[in-house]
């Protein structure tokens, strides 16, 4: 039986708290399926994107947090692999799902 996480509302990095949303305009107004913004400190998932790829892209944006926060550079291809292995083991291995009943809709464009 697969054990569901929670996905926060908001999720801290460091001293810093991002707000998670599902935006639907994301990818067609910039053909993105997640992104971060550090002025407003939101991070923003394609509402319609497949449930893999919404895990996968959290992941790929916390890793983005951290690079922004943590003065590292690492290549986006490079947080795409980092991002999967990381779901690889939460999923496959650990048996771990994320629940995104908590996040709420909002779009601003
Ligand atoms: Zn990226």
């Amino acid at each position: 039986m697969q054990t569901k996480v929670k996905i926060p509302k908001e999720i801290k990095i460091g001293t810093h708290t991002y707000k998670v949303i599902f935006d639907r305009s994301i990818r067609t107004d910039d053909d993105r399926i997640g992104e971060t913004n550090h002025r407003t400190q939101v991070i923003k998932i394609w509402t319609e994107a497949p449930l893999s790829m919404q895990n996968e892209t959290l992941l790929h944006e916390l890793i983005h947090i951290a690079e922004y926060y943590f003065r590292v550079r690492i290549e986006d291809a490079d947080i795409d692999r980092i991002a999967e292995c990381i779901c690889d083991f939460l999923f496959n291995n650990l048996g771990l799902g994320f629940d995104w009943s908590d996040i709420e809709e909002v779009n601003e464009k």
